[in-house]
């Protein structure tokens, strides 16, 4: 039998590159995707190299379903897909919606929204017994910008992150027959470069004091959510949403 892999897109930097650390540990192989930052990639395959597990990095933008399936042949030659972390995401500068374009919400969706759908459209291919797969398990990264909605900042974001609650409630009912769990961890503020690329370099230093807990949390608390999701001790948990959010935006 082929090792069982895990693919964890944008699974480079931040939260992403914590959940392949993870997914290494429960002993995965782990595709470390990435789009441009080839170098911080290698560095995480390196880690898992070293700590004797088995990973490798691959580039490719999910906004374009060629890229997508290129990943997803990667996947194929390194081993069987039992696992995806679907978290590659971006935001964008603050705006207000009246001022919002159209490529700017091309953008945001073709990544966060189109690219999410097209990686577990993949994934199901592969894991689902209706197809001849071993089933699996699929961890959506969502944000608690959904039930904020992110008004004068980037209300585009925070909806894209509704529809990927959305798929996660639907999706698992979809596959819950056929060996997939489905499920989604929702971060509030954590401690990541996204913040610097959406121009707000300063944002987590200047929300920290307002945030429940006085502190925003780090990648690898979010990953430990991701890690539980990913693992057989979570084999009766589907459709569930776990918000890791220090207590931000609890409340429906
Ligand atoms: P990050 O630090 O900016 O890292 C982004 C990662 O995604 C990098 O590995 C990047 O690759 C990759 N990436 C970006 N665009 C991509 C694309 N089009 N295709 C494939 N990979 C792409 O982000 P993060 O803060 O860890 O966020 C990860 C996820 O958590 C996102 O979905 C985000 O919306 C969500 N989230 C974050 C927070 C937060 O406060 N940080 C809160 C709630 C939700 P390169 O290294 O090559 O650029």
């Amino acid at each position: 039998m082929t090792k069982s892999i895990v693919l964890v897109t944008g699974g480079s930097r931040g939260i992403g590159a914590a959940a392949s650390l993870c997914a290494a540990e429960l002993g995965y192989g782990v595709v470390v995707n990435y789009v441009s930052n080839k170098a911080a990639a290698d560095d995480i395959v390196s880690q898992i190299i070293n700590t004797g597990g088995e990973a490798i990095a691959v580039q490719g933008d999910v906004q374009f379903e060629a890229d997508v399936l290129k990943i997803y042949a990667a996947c194929d030659e390194f081993g069987t897909l039992v696992g995806l972390v679907n978290n590659a995401g971006v935001v964008d500068r603050p705006q207000r919606v009246d001022e919002m374009s159209v490529e700017r919400l091309t953008r945001m969706y073709a990544i966060n929204v189109i690219g999410a759908f097209v990686c577990v459209r993949e994934a199901v291919k592969r894991m689902s017994t209706r197809h001849g797969g071993r089933g699996g398990a699929i961890v959506n990264i969502g944000s608690a910008a959904s039930k904020l909605g992110a008004p004068g900042q980037y209300v585009d974001y925070a909806a894209s992150k509704g529809a990927i609650d959305t798929m996660t409630f639907g999706l698992s009912l979809e596959v819950a027959g056929e060996g997939i769990r489905v499920n989604a961890v929702r971060p509030g503020i954590i401690d990541t470069d996204i913040h610097a690329s959406g121009g707000l370099p300063d944002r987590v230093a200047q929300l920290e004091g307002k945030l429940p807990m006085k502190r925003a949390g780090t990648a690898d608390e979010v990953a430990k959510a991701i890690k539980w999701l990913l693992s057989d001790d979570a084999s009766y948990t589907t459709g569930a949403i776990l918000d890791v959010s220090g207590g931000r935006a609890i409340l429906p």
